[in-house]
Formats: structure tokens, C-alpha cells, sequence
């Protein structure tokens, strides 16, 4: 009888496995399509020199349109698209894209913006990579010095010397590297002083509760110290509110990047918002 009990479990627990994994091959074999048939788009979001307010640059962030009008947000096909290995070409085809819109946009006059385009960690550990994109920025014409490729603390710092390999190649294109998420990861302080970051990226959960008591301002504080040191930019992730703006400006966080600053938007109405108010 136990053993009866314990089959059908045994059975019941392989069911709901089968599912699961026929969804995500499912769902790979969408992902696969949609690349091919270039139905992924990207959208911008302006970044804002605080001091100014003025646009100084963009992130490309992607976006997976479905046929009744709504998008599946990166957070739910990224993970997949990496265990798969697709981000690979998926990746490629955002650098190529992003720094392509650059381009047109440049040509048209602005040039005084730069593009950060997200970079996976299957895509970090490339040793090809640097070549990969001095490619694509050729071909799009974009000096090397406008693009930022933003990495997270643990793609960053689960393989150290390939990251130091890799971002002095890139560094030594005129390409710079962001610590994304900066805060939530692991960030090793002594490897980070050895590598070349152009860019902090101060997580949006150090944001959130800003004004906030002293705990939370010595956070950002120490964030803006670190990067003072590493001769790099301190970037406010997910600005919601006047007050968190003020805030991070006081504690001389020198650029923002948020939903009151702008929302993530397609090219077209990137460019009428941003670039040609
Ligand atoms: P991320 O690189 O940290 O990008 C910032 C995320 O915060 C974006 O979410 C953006 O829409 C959102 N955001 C910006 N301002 C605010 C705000 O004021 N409040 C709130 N609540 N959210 C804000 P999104 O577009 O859903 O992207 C999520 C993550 O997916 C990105 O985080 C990045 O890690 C990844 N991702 C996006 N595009 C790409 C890509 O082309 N390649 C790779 N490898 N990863 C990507
Ligand atoms: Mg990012
Ligand atoms: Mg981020
Ligand atoms: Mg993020």
C-alpha cells in the first residue's frame, strides 16, 4: 500500500516536471523564432546628469513584443535565453542594434550621448568579445569612447582575472565597463580597484529609501566615495520620486537614471522626448 501511495506521487511530482520542462522548451523554441525573425525590439531610457539635467546617456533595455500587444519583460526570458545559450546571439544582435540607433542618431546631431547596453555573463566570458565589439562599433561608426557595457557585481566576480583580461581589452578600445546593480552582489574591492570601471551603477533598492534616516544615506555615501576613488561615475538606478532626486544629488551622486527622469521608450519616442526637445 505504501508503495502504491509512493508511486503515485512518484508519478504526480514527474507530471508536474514534464510540464515544466515542455514550457521552457516551448518557450525556447518561441525565443528562438522571435530572434529570428527579429521580432525583439529595444527601448531607451534617457540618463541624466543631475548637476545639469541635462541627457548625457541611454541605456537599451530589451523588450519581447507579443501578438495582443503586450511584451514579456526581460526578467522572464533572460534567465532562460542564457541556460540556453541563445543569449549569445540574442546579445549580439542588441549591441549591434543599439550601437546602429547611436549611429543614426549621431548622424542626425546628437552627439553628445552615450549608449550602455547590458551584457550577459555567457557574453562576458567570450574571450572574443572585445573583438566582437570593436566590430559592431565599426560598423556603426560610434567612437568606442560613447559606449559603456554594463556587467553585474557577480558576472564581474565569479571569474576575476578573466574580468580584468576582458576589461582591459575593452579599456583599451576606449570602451568603458559599469558595475550594474552595484550593492546587491558581491562587489570584491580590491579586484575593483584593478579593473576599469567607468560607471557605479548604485542598485534602485539604495534609491528606494531615500531621503531616508542616516543608514540609508551612508550607503549611497559610500558608494559615491568608492567610485570617487575608482575615477568613476556614480549612476542612481530607478529615481522615483523629487525626493529621492535630492537626495542622491546632496550626496554627490553625479548622474540619474529613472522612471521621473524617463521612462524606457522606443527609438522614435526616445529621440521626440530627449533628443530634440
Ligand atoms: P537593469 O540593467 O538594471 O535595468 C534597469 C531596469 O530597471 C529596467 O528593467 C528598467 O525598466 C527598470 N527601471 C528603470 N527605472 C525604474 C524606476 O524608476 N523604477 C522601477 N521600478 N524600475 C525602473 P527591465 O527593462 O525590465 O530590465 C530588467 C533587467 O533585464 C535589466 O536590469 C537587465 O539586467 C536585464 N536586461 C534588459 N535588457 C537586456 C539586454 O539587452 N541584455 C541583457 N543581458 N540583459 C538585459
Ligand atoms: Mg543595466
Ligand atoms: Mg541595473
Ligand atoms: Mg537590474
Amino acid at each position: 500500500q505504501a508503495k502504491a501511495v509512493g508511486k503515485g506521487q512518484c508519478c504526480f511530482y514527474e507530471e508536474e516536471m514534464t510540464r515544466a520542462a515542455q514550457e521552457k522548451l516551448h518557450l525556447r523554441g518561441r525565443l528562438a523564432q522571435a530572434l529570428e525573425r527579429e521580432e525583439f525590439r529595444l527601448h531607451y531610457q534617457p540618463q541624466v546628469d543631475l548637476g545639469t539635467g541635462r541627457v548625457i546617456g541611454l541605456e537599451a533595455l530589451l523588450r519581447w513584443p507579443q501578438p495582443d500587444g503586450s511584451w514579456t519583460p526581460p526578467g522572464q526570458f533572460i534567465p532562460l535565453a542564457e541556460s540556453s545559450g541563445l543569449i549569445v546571439p540574442l546579445g549580439a544582435w542588441v549591441l549591434r542594434e543599439a550601437c546602429a540607433q547611436l549611429g543614426r542618431w549621431r548622424e542626425r546631431g546628437s552627439l553628445g550621448v552615450d549608449l550602455s547596453v547590458n551584457v550577459s555573463a555567457r557574453q562576458w566570458e567570450d574571450p572574443s568579445f572585445p573583438e566582437q565589439v570593436r566590430r559592431v562599433l565599426g560598423e556603426a561608426g560610434l567612437p568606442p569612447e560613447r559606449l559603456v557595457l554594463e556587467v553585474t557585481e557577480s558576472v564581474l566576480f565569479s571569474n576575476p582575472q578573466g574580468a580584468r583580461r576582458l576589461a582591459q581589452g575593452l579599456a583599451s578600445l576606449g570602451v568603458r565597463v559599469a558595475v550594474d546593480d552595484y550593492g546587491t552582489g558581491f562587489s570584491n574591492l580590491r579586484q575593483l580597484q584593478h579593473l576599469p570601471i567607468g560607471q557605479l551603477k548604485l542598485d534602485r533598492s539604495f534609491v528606494q529609501p531615500l531621503p531616508g534616516g542616516d543608514k540609508d544615506q551612508a550607503l549611497v555615501r559610500s558608494a559615491v566615495t568608492l567610485a570617487r576613488g575608482l575615477n568613476a561615475a556614480v549612476v542612481g538606478e530607478g529615481i522615483e520620486t523629487e525626493g529621492q532626486l535630492t537626495a542622491l544629488r546632496r550626496l554627490g551622486c553625479t548622474v540619474g537614471q529613472g522612471f521621473l527622469l524617463g521612462r524606457p521608450v522606443g527609438a522614435e519616442e526616445f529621440e521626440a522626448r530627449h533628443l530634440r526637445p
